[in-house]
């Protein structure tokens, strides 16, 4: 978890094949279907392109059909979901089902400032469509008021790794790895 900007996508690459594990980005899924003009992409793109999260009952979908895939099977690494309360409640129950259980939540915590230069360098460079100014100030607004609620119930569940966000990528990658051994060990 994050906020936009925080290095998730960045992040999630390396830990996930440290575990020999698929990273499942929602926002990368909904990309894809967007480039490749699927009725899902077309449905997405309105949302997405607005900086508002995509209903959850089409989200939860596309990611109980992700994780039911073979290379899921012994375990994944969700990049960008759940991202509401509601997502939580179907995530617990896809992960029942499967048998598996959440092992680590990692919040990447980065200020404000470094988020909206890290946001704007990456526009220039990708230059995805959410990256303008408007939009993603409204994707900030829509984190803090609908995923961040979501930190603490994940406290309380006691799987919550907080983690610097700030630096370069191998040192937050460093920070990360150190937090996971820690609860391997544990
Ligand atoms: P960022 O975290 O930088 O905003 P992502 O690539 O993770 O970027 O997501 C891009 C967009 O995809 C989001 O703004 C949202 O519209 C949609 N999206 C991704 N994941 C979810 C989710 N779990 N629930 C709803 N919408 C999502």
């Amino acid at each position: 978890m994050g906020p936009p900007g925080a290095g998730k996508g960045t992040q999630a690459q390396v830990v996930a094949a440290r575990y020999n594990i698929p990273a499942i980005s929602t926002g990368d899924i909904f990309r894809k279907n967007v480039s490749e003009g699927t009725e899902l992409g077309l449905e997405a793109k309105r949302f997405m392109d607005a900086g508002e999260y995509v209903p959850d009952s089409v989200t939860n979908l596309m990611v109980r059909n992700r994780i039911d895939e073979e290379d899921a099977a012994k375990g994944f690494l969700l990049d960008g979901y759940p991202r509401t309360l509601a997502q939580v409640d179907e995530l617990d129950g896809m992960i029942a089902f499967t048998g598996h259980k959440l092992d680590a939540v990692v919040v990447l915590a980065v200020d404000s400032e470094e988020l909206v230069r890290r946001l704007t360098a990456r526009a220039e460079t990708e230059g995805r469509t959410d990256d303008t100014e408007d939009v993603i100030r409204r994707r900030q607004e829509v984190y803090a008021e609908q995923t961040e609620p979501l930190i603490e119930v994940y406290r309380g569940h006691g799987i919550l790794l907080e983690i610097d966000g700030a630096g370069e990528v191998d040192e937050v990658t460093g920070r990360i790895f150190d937090a996971l051994d820690e609860i391997q060990e544990s």
